[in-house]
C-alpha cells in the first residue's frame, strides 16, 4: 500500500519527475477537464454566483495550465490552456452575454489565451530543458561509470560534500570490502588502512581527502592495506582535485593500483642480489690478498709484461669490489638494513683525504678550493663514500683534460659542498632521474661509460639520512656541477 501512494505521489509530483522526458497528453487532458467540470459544478448546483465563478475560472485554471506545463511541457501547458479556453467561451455562451457584455467578454478571453500560452510556453520550456540537462548529465556519469568499471586498477570518486558518488569493482576486490556510496571521506577511515611504515592513516590525511579539500595532489603514494581476513597488500594511491572551469574544486577522484605482487618480485630479486653480492665478496677479498701478497713478490722481478699484468688484473679486481659492495648498499637500502654510524668529524679533512686518494688515480687535475674548518655529525664511511662517488663520476663523465672544482661553503647552519666539471654534462630532461635507482642516461655517446647506475642513488639515500639535500645543475656538452649539504653539527 505504502509503495502504492508512494508511486501515486511520484506520478503527479512534477518535481519528482524532473529528468524524466516523457511527457503525457492525456493526464493534462483529463487535469483540465476535471478542473473546468469541478468550477462549473460549484457554479451550477452550490454558488450560482457569476462573481465568485469569474475569479475561480481564472485562479484554478491558471494553476492547472503551470502544474501541466511544469509536468508535461509546453505540449502539457498547450492542453490545459485550450481547455481553458474552451471553457471561457462556454461560459459566455451559456451565461448568454450580449452587447458590451458579450464584447468585453470575447477581449478578455483573447488576452487570456495569449497570457496563458506565454506563461505555458515559458514554464515548458524550463522544464524540458532541465529535463535535457539531467538526462545528458546522467548519460555523461552513465558513460563514465560503464568506463570505470572497465578499468584494471581501483577508482574512487568523492562528491564536493566528501562523500564517495563512486567505486568500481576492481578497488572491492583490492580492498576486499565495498566502500558504499555515501561513505564520508574525513570521518571513517578504510580501516585498517595503514602507511608504508605500518602507522595508521588518520582519516583527514587520506590522499582523496586532501586533494578534496586542499587541492593537494597525490601521484603514487606507497600505503600498507590489511585486509579483514588478515592478508596484507601494497597499494599504490593517487589522488588529485577535479575543478570546475572557474577553479573551483567540485570533486576529487582517486586510481588505486594493486602493487602486491611487483613488489613480492622486487623483494626476490632484492633478496638474489643480496645473496648474490655476499657470494661474490668473500672470494674476490681473498683475491684482492692474494693479488696483493702478488705484487709485493713480483717486485724486482724483470718480467715487466708480469708486473705490469698483475696490477692490471689487481686494478679490475678492486673495481669489481666496488662494484659488490654497491650492490651490496643498494639491497642494504631497499630492506632498510643499511647502518649508519654517527660521529663528529671535519669534512673539508675529509674532502681533502678523497680528493689525494683519487687525485693519483687520474691525469685530470682536481682542484679544492681553500675553506674555513667545518664539522659536522655524520657517518664519515659513508660520506666519503657519496664524494668518491660525485668526484669519480666527474673524472668518468669528463675529458682528461679538464678540470674537476672542489668546494666547500659555510652557508648558516649547514656546509654545502660542490663538485664542478667541465665534462659531457645531462640533459635537463635527465637531471631529476639521475638519481633513481639503476638509472643511466643512455645517450648514444655515453653508453661507452661503465656502471651500473647506482652511486647516485645510494648517494641521495645517505644524503637524505643525513637530513642533507643533494642536487645537480647541469647544461649538455658544458660540464655538471653536484652539489649537497649536511647540517652543522
Ligand atoms: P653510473 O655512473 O655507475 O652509471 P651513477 O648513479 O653514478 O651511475 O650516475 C647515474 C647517471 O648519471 C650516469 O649514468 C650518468 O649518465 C649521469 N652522471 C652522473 N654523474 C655525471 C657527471 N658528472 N656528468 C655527466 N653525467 C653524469
Amino acid at each position: 500500500m505504502k509503495k502504492f501512494l508512494r508511486r501515486i505521489y511520484r506520478y503527479l509530483n512534477p518535481i519528482s519527475r524532473l529528468g524524466y522526458a516523457k511527457y503525457s497528453i492525456i493526464f493534462p487532458l483529463l487535469v483540465s477537464i476535471f478542473a473546468v467540470s469541478g468550477i462549473h459544478f460549484q457554479f451550477l448546483y452550490i454558488t450560482r454566483d457569476a462573481d465568485s465563478l469569474g475569479l475561480l475560472a481564472i485562479f484554478i485554471p491558471l494553476a492547472i495550465i503551470l502544474y501541466s506545463a511544469f509536468r508535461d511541457g509546453i505540449r502539457g501547458g498547450f492542453i490545459a490552456t485550450t481547455v481553458t479556453i474552451c471553457y471561457y467561451f462556454y461560459i459566455i455562451y451559456e451565461l448568454n452575454y450580449t452587447g458590451e457584455e458579450l464584447k468585453s467578454g470575447i477581449e478578455s478571453t483573447i488576452i487570456l489565451t495569449f497570457l496563458y500560452l506565454l506563461i505555458s510556453g515559458i514554464i515548458g520550456w524550463l522544464k524540458q530543458t532541465i529535463d535535457a540537462l539531467i538526462i545528458k548529465e546522467a548519460d555523461a556519469r552513465k558513460r563514465l561509470e560503464i568506463i570505470v568499471e572497465q578499468l584494471p586498477v581501483g577508482v574512487l570518486i568523492a562528491g564536493e560534500n566528501g562523500k564517495i558518488t563512486m567505486a568500481n569493482k576492481q578497488l572491492d576486490k583490492m580492498l576486499g570490502r565495498r566502500i558504499p556510496l555515501g561513505f564520508e571521506l574525513g570521518k571513517e577511515a578504510f580501516n585498517p588502512n595503514t602507511t608504508q611504515d605500518g602507522k595508521p592513516i588518520h582519516p583527514t590525511k587520506a590522499p582523496l581527502y586532501l586533494a578534496l579539500k586542499t587541492g593537494k595532489k597525490t601521484d603514487g603514494l606507497e600505503y600498507e592495506y590489511k585486509k579483514n581476513d588478515g592478508r596484507v597488500s601494497n597499494l599504490k594511491v593517487s589522488a588529485s582535485p577535479i575543478k570546475n572551469k572557474y577553479g573551483k574544486i567540485i570533486a576529487a577522484a582517486s586510481i588505486i593500483s594493486d602493487i602486491t605482487a611487483q613488489k613480492e618480485a622486487e623483494k626476490r630479486k632484492d633478496d638474489f642480489i643480496n645473496m648474490a653480492s655476499h657470494e661474490l665478496k668473500t672470494p674476490l677479498t681473498s683475491m684482492i690478498l692474494y693479488l696483493s701478497s702478488l705484487n709485493k713478490r713480483s717486485r724486482g722481478n724483470a718480467d715487466k709484461t708480469l708486473i705490469n699484468t698483475i696490477k692490471r688484473v689487481q686494478n679490475q679486481t678492486e673495481n669489481l669490489k666496488e662494484l659488490v659492495d654497491d650492490l651490496l648498499d643498494v639491497s642494504r637500502l631497499n630492506t632498510g638494513k643499511l647502518r649508519y654510524n654517527y660521529e663528529k668529524f671535519e669534512i673539508n679533512k675529509l674532502i681533502n683525504e678523497v680528493v689525494n686518494a683519487l687525485q693519483e688515480t687520474t691525469p685530470q687535475k682536481i682542484i679544492l678550493t681553500k675553506s674555513k674548518p667545518a664539522e659536522v655529525l655524520g657517518d664519515k664511511f659513508r660520506i666519503n663514500q657519496v664524494l668518491m662517488n660525485l668526484i669519480s663520476n666527474a673524472i668518468k663523465y669528463s675529458s682528461q683534460e679538464g678540470e674537476i672544482k672542489i668546494h666547500l661553503r659555510i652557508n648558516k647552519n649547514e656546509v654545502i659542498i660542490s663538485v664542478k666539471d667541465s665534462g659531457i654534462g645531462i640533459k635537463k630532461s635527465e637531471l631529476n632521474k639521475i638519481f633513481d635507482r639503476l638509472y643511466q642516461v643512455t645517450d648514444d655517446q655515453e653508453k661507452t661509460f661503465p656502471g651500473l647506475g647506482m652511486g647516485l642513488y645510494i648517494s641521495k639515500e645517505i644524503i637524505d639520512k643525513h637530513n642533507g639535500k643533494i642536487w645537480v645543475e647541469s647544461e649538455k656538452s658544458k660540464g655538471s656541477t653536484f652539489f649537497f649539504t649536511l647540517p652543522v653539527k
